[in-house]
Order: structure tokens, then sequence, then C-alpha cells
């Protein structure tokens, strides 16, 4: 690269970038290209090169990037102050949205990120059940805290990392981790550590294996074991809150979990998460009640003003059929010989797989040689997708037939079909 940036990058950032998957490490590519700007559906490198971006920051992006309306309210925003720490209407605003889009929320925090939201729901459900054990499910993502990066997809499976070292054992020590869409492995679970399960924590349609939608059954069982044993019943819905359906993916299959975990698309493409549920369960967080939790920039005024505005514009019931339209046409386009194309709406994975992935070790079987190649071949023909095989592709509303016609005719050249 003629600016030499990688070069830098390398020399004072561990590994060149500030979260792992950007590396472009599971891909064999030699460098990521370094984004400069980008407008709907297409992002441009340092080079000028632009791509066909099927990433959209990993999800967050929905109507693409620098839509103009957004970008106008964080304009306006920051010409008003960046951050106060006292509280502004914007935070009560954007509440009272959360709280009417999804179902089970009735009352909501803010905070800055995904990790952020789902460390504190934890907190949370073990201070609200006196409980200290939870359970997830194997490639299921949670952010990279402590007690929720046990055998956790995402980067880790990018990289082939089992865990992290750092962890100390007590942190994870109360972490029980079972096979995603195993009700039987789920009720195991529970009939033996039940008593003292707080939570049970889960992607409702798993992104961070790829994207692998829940089994008929999985998340009612889910729902019942927790009724049983009094655990508390967590979707992380940082990925498909906003994304699946205006209420995430408990509206899509009507069920209530106990607290909702949201980031990414609730943040208007700014630094924003949220975690929400049951008010009697909100009230126990400080200082209504003992659990603590705070934020210096929690609810901060550009986030506020960016998530309203894409949170408003998503009562609008086009918005899901497009990105269902999209999405399908995708799913279609894309189902060559060798690829199973998994989705639900507007999110998406192509496994270079003979079979439907339904958990983290069949999603483990995928040819990642293959996809590797895929994405250089795509990535040559100006067309950007995850630099891994265990994430997924976006779909917004700035991408059309066109961007979908590109990516369907690059990826049939190498593939076939
Ligand atoms: C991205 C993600 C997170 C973490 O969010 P960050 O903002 O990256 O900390 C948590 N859960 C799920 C399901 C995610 O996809």
């Amino acid at each position: 690269m003629t600016t030499g940036l990688w070069r830098r990058a390398r020399a004072l950032i561990p590994g060149g970038v500030n979260s792992p998957v950007r590396a472009w490490k599971a891909v064999g590519g030699e460098e990521p290209f370094f984004a400069r700007r980008g407008e709907g559906a297409y992002v441009e490198d340092t080079e000028g090169r632009r791509y066909v971006d099927w990433v959209m920051s990993w999800g967050p992006l929905v109507f693409g990037h620098a839509d103009p309306e957004i970008v106008e309210a964080v304009q306006e925003a920051a010409a008003d102050g960046t951050t106060f720490g006292t509280p502004t209407e914007r935070e009560v605003e954007l509440a009272e949205e959360i709280v009417d889009a999804v179902p089970s929320v009735e009352k909501v925090r803010l905070v800055s990120s995904g990790t952020e939201a789902a460390m504190s729901a934890i907190r949370l459900a073990r201070g609200a059940t006196r409980r200290d054990r939870i359970l997830k499910f194997a490639g299921c993502y949670h952010g990279h805290v402590d007690a929720l990066l046990a055998e956790a997809g995402s980067g880790l499976a990018t990289l082939g990392l089992p865990a992290s070292p750092g962890i100390p054992r007590a942190a994870a020590g109360d972490t029980i981790v079972t096979a995603y869409n195993d009700i039987d492995a789920a009720a195991a679970a529970v009939e033996r550590y039940g008593e003292g399960l707080a939570a049970v924590i889960v992607e409702p349609i798993a992104g961070n294996m790829g994207v692998v939608p829940p089994a008929p059954g999985f998340l009612e069982a889910l729902r019942a074991l927790c009724d049983a044993s009094g655990a508390l019943l967590v979707f992380d819905e940082v990925i498909t809150g906003f994304r699946v359906a205006r209420g995430g993916a408990q509206q899509l299959y009507g069920i209530s979990p106990d607290l909702t975990v949201l980031g990414k698309i609730a943040g208007g493409g700014l630094p924003l998460a949220a975690f929400g549920g049951r008010a009697e369960i909100m009230d126990e967080l400080a200082p209504s009640g003992p659990v603590y939790q705070a934020g210096t920039l929690s609810g901060n005024p550009l986030a506020t003003a960016a998530a309203l505005v894409a949170l408003r514009r998503l009562r609008d019931p086009e918005v899901y059929r497009r990105l269902e339209e999209t999405g399908a046409a995708l799913e279609a386009g894309l189902s060559l010989p060798g690829v199973i194309v998994q989705r639900v709406g507007g999110m998406l994975t192509a496994f270079l797989n003979d079979g439907p992935v339904w958990n983290f070790p069949s999603a483990q079987g995928a040819d990642t040689e293959r996809y590797g190649e895929l994405f250089r071949h795509l990535l040559e023909h100006g067309v950007y997708i995850a630099p891994s095989q265990f994430e997924a592709m976006f779909v917004s509303t700035a991408h059309g037939p066109a961007e979908v016609e590109r990516t369907i005719e690059a990826a049939r050249e190498l593939l076939g079909g």
C-alpha cells in the first residue's frame, strides 16, 4: 500500500487493528483496506477503490453509509455540545422509542457498546436472582466480557481461538456452555444447575457463527426451562434487534425474554447500546436498586440523535419489506454449487458447506479455505463481504438490485452455476 498505512498501523496498534476480525487473517488477505468514506451501499478505500459493502460496519448501518438525515442530526447535535453528564431530552425520547418497539422491554438503560450492555444485563440478572451461574450456547457471542467469552464464536471462531488467556478461572467458572439448538442439552444443564442459575443468555438467531436460525421449539423450550427454574431468559438482540423486525427476533417468533440486549442498529451508526426488560427487574439497577452500573458517556447526545432518526424511520414497515426483498434476491442468487445460504430477513451467511448449519460444530465444518477464495475473488470484483466465514452479510435499504446483481455475477464466475 503506497501510503504505508498498514505498516504504520502494525507498528503502533496490536495486529494493526482495533478489533481482531478487521485484520483479514482468516481469508488470506495480506492487509485490509483502509476505509476513507462511505456512501449508501458503497465503501471507498484510501486508494480510491469502491466496493459494494455487505459488512455495513458489522450490522449497524441499516440505511447504508452516511445517511443524510442521520449525518445532519449528528451535526446539529454536535453544535450544541457533545456530552453533558446530566440527563437530556433525547435520552427519554429514545427510551420511549425502544420501549414502543421491543415487546418485552418496559424500562431500558443506555450504554455505549454491546459488550457493555451484555455485561450489565448479566450482572443485573445475577443481582436480581441472587444467583451466580449462567448458561450460554457455543458459537454465540455476547461481547468480550470475561464470563461470556467461553466458546464465543465471532472473532474467536475466525482466529481459531478456544477462549482467551487473561480470564481468571473464577470469572468463567460459573459459565455453563451447551450446544445451540440442542433442547435436550439445555434441559440437562438446567436440571443439573437450575437452582443456582441466574440467566440463560442466547442469540435468538445466531449471527456470530454465521447466521444460524433457531430450530423450531428451541426458544420456546428455553422460555419454559427458565420459567421452571427461576432463571432469567436474556435475548442478546444486538444483531437481530431492529433488523429482523422492528421488535427484533422476540417479535418475529413471539417469545418474551426477561431481559434484552440491544446494540448495532440501535445506535444508528454511533457508539450506543442498551439493555432493558421487565420494570421490576430493571428497577433493581442503581440508583433505584442496589445493582450498580454506570457510564460517563452513556446516552451520549450525538449517539441519541443518530439513534432517534434511525429508530423512528424503522416504524415504516416498508423498510422491512425492502430488507426482505433484497435479502431474498441475494439468497437466491448466491445459492450456487457448494453453497448453503442461511438467512433471516436482512441477515444471511453463504456457508461453503454441503448441508445446513445448525450449531457451532457444524459451522466449523465449512470450507474456510474456499470462503477465503470467495472473499478475495469478490473483493477483486469490487464486492466486500465479511472477512470470515463465521459472520453475516448485512443488507441495508441502500442496497438494491444493482448491488445484488453485481455480487451474484462475481460469485458465479468463481463458483459456477
Ligand atoms: C456485536 C455483538 C456484541 C458486542 O457488541 P460490541 O458493540 O461489539 O461490544 C454482543 N452480542 C452480539 C450478538 C453481537 O453481535
